[in-house]
């Protein structure tokens, strides 16, 4: 089902124009308009989902398994070092299109991109107290 107004869901049927570099019947892969490195592309489905907790879990294995082989297809062919996928769920982890879409972003030594974080402290004593909140029913 596509939602009114979602760019993606536009982009994903073409109602709007994108280069696309795979489709089939569930997912259109395009190329990121502001690219991190080149070649850096979003798996988009076709049906609407706001994020990775609305998405089926039939569509979320899929988008997996394309992740993986298109992935590798990029590496090679794109002569890349290697590849993150990002995927942002909610405004406070940098989702700025409420539409799932996994990155897969082609990395080249040196391409001079920070896709890493600070890493932080944490005693045993919190991830013991984190623990039982994340396991918590
Ligand atoms: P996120 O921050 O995870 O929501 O990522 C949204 C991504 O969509 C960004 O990398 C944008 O550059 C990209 N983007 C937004 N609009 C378009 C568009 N019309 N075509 C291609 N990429 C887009
Ligand atoms: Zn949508």
């Amino acid at each position: 089902m596509k939602k009114d107004n979602c760019i993606f869901c536009k982009i994903a049927n073409g109602e709007i124009p994108s280069t696309s570099i795979y489709e089939d019947d569930y997912f259109k892969v395009i190329l990121d308009l502001g690219p991190a490195t080149k070649g850096h592309a979003l798996i988009l489905p076709k049906d609407h989902a706001a994020d990775l907790f609305e998405l089926p879990e039939d569509t979320a294995a899929k988008a997996m398994v394309l992740a993986k082989k298109l992935g590798k297809q990029m590496v090679e062919n794109l002569k890349a070092d290697g590849m993150n996928l990002v995927q942002n769920n909610g405004e406070a982890a940098g989702q700025t299109v409420q539409h799932f879409h996994l990155h897969l972003i082609p990395r080249y030594k040196d391409d001079n991109q920070h896709i890493l974080w600070n890493p932080g402290e944490v005693s045993k004593e919190e991830m013991e107290e984190i623990k039982n909140t994340i396991q918590q029913k």
